[in-house]
């Protein structure tokens, strides 16, 4: 943008609006070249606004060709209202009038897949947050609730299936065509309207409520899709039993619809009624989809499920407040995940997502409160900060309040907001005011950005028989805010005794203690863990009756999202990891030890010493390998433990642990423990391999998902040596796997390996691969995204060849996603080659797709982002290429907004 630059908008500046729309009447004609939207608008002004206006201002799109405007059912002359660009004006309009509006519009041209468009055959929308607008003229904000009516009029053959919100009222044919009148008599923001028509077949079920009214339950697909659908119709009636028990929230409307999509943006929408999901979250069946892909599912048809009372009942008042829904559905959608599976695993799962996504945007150009004060274009905000961080936040509320208090607080917060528009500050002034805790310091989580840094000290004293511990909190500056306040945060811990038992706790001080036991730290039996209240800068907790020097287990379950500092000796992490009775805790000993170990070696290469990997880590490991065998029987879900303390952290995790991260020397690093492992440990990793290795039929149970998940982490490390043996026992997987977890896990342990057995093996398993799988789109994702994710050398190579495979298009985001994403965020030592031809690359794709997808197009460019964090050479290379990428010409406000702020 040359002339007048997109401008930002400020939470401080908010005003009710002026005008409120009591009702919606959409009349929707869709033709294969234009679609013809008819809008009529109860409109009134707003008895709260003290706004001096007459005119009424509309937001649209500069796609829209006016048809007709009237109001009052009188046409209006031209000098009567002006349009520039995306908005049109009303002068002088009356108090409350009915406004009646046309517009063509041209859904199949629409790439940036906002609004009403075209995904394959099918017709579809996305209207969060800002969609609504391309469709008709409209005040497209959240907080202008209006009842909706809406009928849709398309060709019968072509679109049998014509769908919108709430209930299928009437319907009718005329010739070749025919429409569908439906009503939501539910008030509710443009952001939550949805359209579909399309040739699509459906899946029945029905749900009853706990007050026994019958809800029929629909998933849509097209024809080819149609058999994967059973598992989201389960999660989904799951998740619905889950909400009444959990928070006591029944669903409220006669129908609830999913359909999938294969041309989506985000992952899936909740739209009253009518959910729409990215088919890869939706669609699921053993030989095409990986245990984590039936994760996926269940986690995200609960997601959406769940908003229809966090976000669609009570809903934001304006996008400042997103993580008001966000935050508070992803921590319902965990809860509820950790209730179908293993809570430890799934804990563990959520906050490596936290701190791969979340920690890096805190400590980026990026950075933002988890309600941010300012944004130029919101669809840039739909973070890890505002979605996981936002979790955690609501998460401590939790914690603090204890499980009980906390749902006396959700229960007052549905109560009171039911059909509002409201704030994160009405949140959590109804958990005050149902449980009388004061949470005025803990209202910072909202306002302050950054991740805050915890140093904690111990000290024990065997003559008074005391243990303190010093903890001091601190928080880095961030754009905008260079001094914080301390937060009021959670923190749980216990004390092990020698033989590795928790030791009962007594506080000198009692008032800093609260409650332990609460619903969001992973406690198991036997433990005593306690949740000290930090509000300071720097407190002493003193515990007495301590007869022995302990082993603090600190930050237990993750009790808030911080960085931890503590001294562990490597003997000490791996007494934790044997014997903590926190199961998180003890996987973070293990990441503890990894990551200490893992910066010793950098040290030595960045030395140009030969590594030497410090051999307690490797005997950490085989006793977690050898438990695996002695107790292979009896290890159900602790074998998905097992296989996550074995997993080494991410090269993106230890960059962002390095002040300047040398990616050459992480990458050699990680590379060399993982073969001192793979070496070492050889015989029992293929004890493991083969034990869990069998062919019962496929079951997506939580143990058998444990089961797999051992069994191809030992599968990947057995594949790691060059000189491996076992080419033919990864070939003999991956022919004769039943399902796809383990067709994927043998191909990719190929397609990484560098052992020249391989190499024949890897051509032809791609060719196989690609052959069985072409005409499912999300195999074929996968098919790409293993081969640009591979970190062996000329991987640009190979992701230039991928993107002119007659497969691969700019216009399908899982598509775009399965190899760029891949490329630039998961293949850290190619991407950031010294060179600088990754970024080069990276910048080209930005620039390519700022026309086509503009969302996309800046999400894609966050590595880039995060130049600070590197060598000079490749900080210097950076900024050329988001220097090149800011002097495109039309550039969107979604990738300027995100360039401009990281230059
Ligand atoms: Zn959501």
């Amino acid at each position: 943008m040359k002339e007048g630059q997109p401008q930002a908008i400020e939470l401080k500046n908010y005003q009710v609006p002026p005008y409120l729309i009591d009702s919606t009447e959409l009349h929707v004609e869709i033709n294969e070249d234009v679609t013809r939207v008819t809008t009529t608008l109860q409109v009134r002004k707003n008895p709260d606004s003290t706004a001096m206006v007459t005119d009424l201002v509309l937001n649209g799109a500069v796609e829209l060709v006016n048809k007709s405007i009237t109001i009052n059912d009188r046409e209006l002359l031209s000098n009567e209202f002006g349009r520039d660009q995306d908005l049109l004006t009303l002068y002088a309009v009356p108090e409350s009038f009915t406004l009646r509006t046309q517009v063509d519009i041209k859904p199949q041209d629409n790439t940036a897949l906002e609004g009403l468009y075209k995904s394959g055959d099918m017709f579809c929308t996305q209207c969060e947050a800002e969609g609504f607008r391309n469709i008709t003229w409209f005040l497209d904000r959240p907080d202008v609730m209006s009842k909706y009516r809406t009928t849709i009029n398309a060709d019968k053959r072509r679109y049998p299936i014509l769908l919108s919100n709430g209930n299928d009222i009437a319907r009718g044919e005329e010739g070749e065509r025919h429409w569908v009148t439906w009503e939501d008599p539910f008030m509710k923001p443009a952001y939550l309207f949805a359209l579909v028509a399309g040739d699509l077949q459906h899946v029945d079920d029905t749900f009853v409520t706990m007050s026994g009214r019958a809800v029929k339950l629909q998933i849509f697909t097209e024809a080819h899709n149609i058999d994967k659908v059973d598992y989201a119709m389960l999660a989904l009636k799951n998740a619905m039993r889950w909400d009444e028990q959990a928070y006591g929230r029944e669903y409220d409307l006669d129908i609830f619809m999913i359909v999938a999509v294969e041309s989506f943006n985000m992952g899936a929408m909740e739209n009253k009624g009518l959910n729409i999901f990215n088919t890869s979250c939706v669609l699921a069946r053993p030989d095409t989809t990986t245990d984590q892909g039936y994760q996926r599912v269940e986690s995200v048809v609960g997601h959406e499920y769940f908003h229809n009372w966090s976000g669609n009942r009570v809903t934001c008042r304006d996008w400042f407040q997103l993580s008001l829904k966000e935050g508070f559905t992803v921590l319902r959608d965990q809860q509820f995940s950790a209730t179908m599976g293993s809570p430890t695993v799934c804990r563990i799962n959520d906050v490596a997502t936290l701190r791969g996504a979340q920690f890096p945007e805190d400590a980026g150009p990026m950075a933002h409160p988890i309600r941010p004060d300012t944004y130029i274009e919101i669809n840039n905000f739909y973070t890890a900060t505002v979605y996981e961080k936002g979790a955690e936040v609501v998460g401590m509320i939790q914690t603090l309040l204890g499980p009980d208090q906390f749902r006396r607080g959700t229960d007052l917060y549905f109560d009171r907001h039911d059909g509002q528009a409201v704030t994160t500050e009405e949140f959590v002034k109804a958990m005050e005011d149902a449980t009388q805790v004061d949470l005025t310091q803990f209202r910072r989580w909202y306002s302050q950005a950054g991740t805050p840094v915890l140093k904690i000290q111990s000290h024990f004293d065997s003559a008074e028989q005391t243990y303190t511990l010093s903890v001091t909190q601190s928080c880095p500056p961030t754009p905008g805010q260079t001094q914080k306040l301390p937060f009021h945060l959670p923190l749980a811990i216990g004390l092990l005794d020698q033989a590795g038992a928790d030791m009962p706790l007594t506080l000198m001080d009692n008032e800093a203690v609260q409650t332990p036991q609460v619903a969001n730290v992973q406690d198991e039996a036997g433990s005593h863990t306690v949740v000290l209240n930090l509000t300071e800068a720097r407190q002493h907790f003193v515990f007495t009756n301590i007869s022995e020097k302990p082993v603090p287990s600190l930050l237990r379950g993750f009790s808030a999202p911080v960085k931890l500092n503590y001294d562990y000796s490597r003997d000490e992490l791996m007494f934790l990891m044997s014997h903590d009775s926190n199961g998180f805790n003890r996987w973070d000993a293990a990441q503890r030890l990894a990551v200490d170990v893992i910066q010793e070696v950098v040290e030595q290469i960045q030395q140009g010493r030969t590594p030497q990997v410090d051999p307690r880590l490797i005997k950490a490991c085989e006793s977690n390998l050898d438990q695996a065998v002695a107790r292979h029987t009896d290890l159900t879900l602790d074998k998905a433990m097992i296989a996550e303390m074995l997993v080494l952290p991410a090269e993106t995790y230890l960059a962002e642990l390095f002040t300047v991260a040398d990616v050459d020397a992480i990458h050699a690093a990680r590379e060399a423990v993982r073969l001192a492992i793979a070496t070492q440990l050889a015989g029992v990793l293929l004890a493991v391999y083969k034990l869990n290795q069998d062919d019962r039929p496929f079951d997506v149970s939580a143990s058998e998902v444990a089961r797999r998940s051992l069994k191809n982490v030992a599968l990947a490390y057995l594949m790691v040596p060059e000189n491996t043996e076992m080419v033919p026992l990864c070939v003999a997987q991956f022919e004769s796997a039943n399902c796809m977890t383990d067709t994927s896990a043998a191909i990719r342990a190929l397609v990484n390996s560098a052992s020249p057995l391989a190499l024949q093996a890897k051509e032809k398993a791609l060719t196989t691969f690609y052959g069985r799988w072409q005409d499912e789109a999300l195999v074929i994702d996968q098919w790409f995204s293993l081969q640009a994710s591979c970190p062996l050398p000329g991987a640009l190579d190979r992701v230039k060849a991928l993107m002119q495979h007659s497969a691969f298009t700019m216009l399908n985001p899982n598509r775009l996603r399965s190899v760029i994403v891949a490329f630039a965020f998961q293949n850290n030592v190619n991407f950031h080659a010294k060179n600088g031809e990754g970024y080069g690359f990276l910048a080209d794709t930005v620039i390519a797709l700022n026309s086509i997808n503009p969302l996309v197009a800046a999400r894609i460019l966050s590595p880039l982002t995060r130049w600070r964090k590197y060598d000079e050479q490749r900080q210097t290379l950076m900024r050329q290429h988001l220097q090149r990428i800011l002097d495109t010409e039309n550039l969107s406000k979604d990738v300027f907004e995100v360039v401009s702020k990281s230059l």
